[in-house]
């Protein structure tokens, strides 16, 4: 039996998020409805090295990597020849974005995220530079900068270096946090770096200016978060801004690629909406819900 249209339908264009294009290394393109347009993607770590080990990561680790070391100088190029794709509209007579709808064919940003964390590359500062540089040639000032990180290495000042360029220069920062406790922490990110860390990290630079929070929910063995869990990471929030730092909206998503583990399946549509709710009613911070590709 044919399916009836559906309202949630996404399109093709929408749910391919292939981290490549054409022979470039570093710089991709997607077509986000989350960024309601273009991003270009630079992944810095093309090693696939992360300091988490999240059970729902996409990144194919099984295949080896292309290169090991971003080459800054070809960094720049192909950050340069993709603006100029996304600009010119030649994007879009390319096959694989032949389909993007009209009101998506907006340039809403370059975001830094990739194939591992993108604030222990050590060149970071340079990049984010050199993104700032490459707009400012071109007079896009509302073109973002967005960093898609786990917040685990903000308190290094040479990171904290880039993220207050990346802010100074219509920088948005979507730091990852998707516990409540440290238990549930240790079984979702899977890393040496301890949760107080990460939650002393997001406070105080959200004490610097505006974070967006991007919180992954998900089943494991077919399993939801617990409501004890679900209500610690509205406590955690809550946290940050009594101490003075600043949400501007928190992001909540669940599973939409192949996971790095087989016991982790996609929250329901509802599902998602009930954590919204719950952060919205608990917290009084914007919340908005992201299902499947977005
Ligand atoms: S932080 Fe990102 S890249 Fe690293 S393991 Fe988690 S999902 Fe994968």
């Amino acid at each position: 039996m044919a399916q009836p249209p559906s309202a949630h339908r996404i399109p093709l264009v929408q749910r391919d998020h292939r981290r490549n294009f054409q022979e470039n290394l570093y710089v991709y393109a997607v077509v986000s409805r989350r960024s309601k347009g273009v991003s270009i993607g630079v992944n810095l770590n093309p090693d696939k090295i992360c300091n988490f080990d999240c059970i729902y990561c996409q990144v194919d680790r099984k295949t080896a990597p292309v290169v090991r070391e971003v080459d800054m100088n070809r960094l720049r190029d192909e950050l340069e020849d993709m603006v100029d794709l996304v600009t010119t509209g030649r994007l879009f007579e390319l096959e694989r974005f032949r389909e993007t709808p009209e009101e998506l064919r907006r340039f809403n940003d370059i975001a830094f995220s990739g194939d591992g964390e993108p604030t222990t590359f050590s060149e970071f500062f340079e990049a984010v530079q050199m993104a700032a540089e490459i707009k400012k040639e071109r007079n896009l000032l509302e073109v973002k900068l967005v960093l898609i990180t786990n917040a685990t290495m903000f308190h290094k000042p040479q990171v904290q270096e880039g993220l207050a360029l990346l802010r100074a220069n219509h920088g948005e920062i979507w730091a990852k946090l998707e516990a409540g406790t440290d238990a549930y922490y240790q079984q979702v990110d899977r890393t040496s770096i301890p949760f107080q860390r990460v939650l002393e990290n997001i406070t105080n630079e959200a004490r610097r200016g505006p974070l967006v929070i991007q919180a992954m929910f998900l089943r494991m063995h077919g399993l939801p978060p617990s409501e004890a869990e679900l209500e610690a990471f509205c406590q955690r929030l809550n946290d940050i801004t009594k101490a003075k730092g600043q949400i501007k909206l928190v992001q909540v998503y669940t599973v939409a690629r192949v996971p790095a583990e087989d016991y982790v399946s996609p929250l329901t549509r509802s599902e998602v909406d009930h954590i919204v709710e719950l952060v919205k009613s608990r917290t009084g911070l914007a919340a908005e819900a992201f299902y499947g590709a977005d």
